[in-house]
């Protein structure tokens, strides 16, 4: 199954997201191995650039997303 290139860095699957392992499951599911390009870290990934993507956005926040790339 194809996966998103960002999902060995990706903050998503860092301490914070291994203390929801169900939200991340299906985050998983819907974006990393499903459609990254609907993912607004993966957005966020491709503007900013690695190491710039707050490890607090989530990949269905993408009004969040539009406030940092104002
Ligand atoms: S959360 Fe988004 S950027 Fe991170 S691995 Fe999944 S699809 Fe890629």
């Amino acid at each position: 199954m194809p996966h998103c290139e960002c999902l060995g860095d990706c903050a998503l699957y860092s301490d914070a997201m291994s203390t929801m392992p169900g939200v991340a499951s299906i985050f998983q599911m819907k974006y990393c191995t499903g459609n990254q390009l609907t993912c607004a870290r993966y957005k966020a990934y491709q503007e900013l650039g690695e190491g710039n993507v707050p490890a607090d956005l989530y990949p269905h926040e993408h009004a969040k997303l539009k406030e940092l790339l104002a």
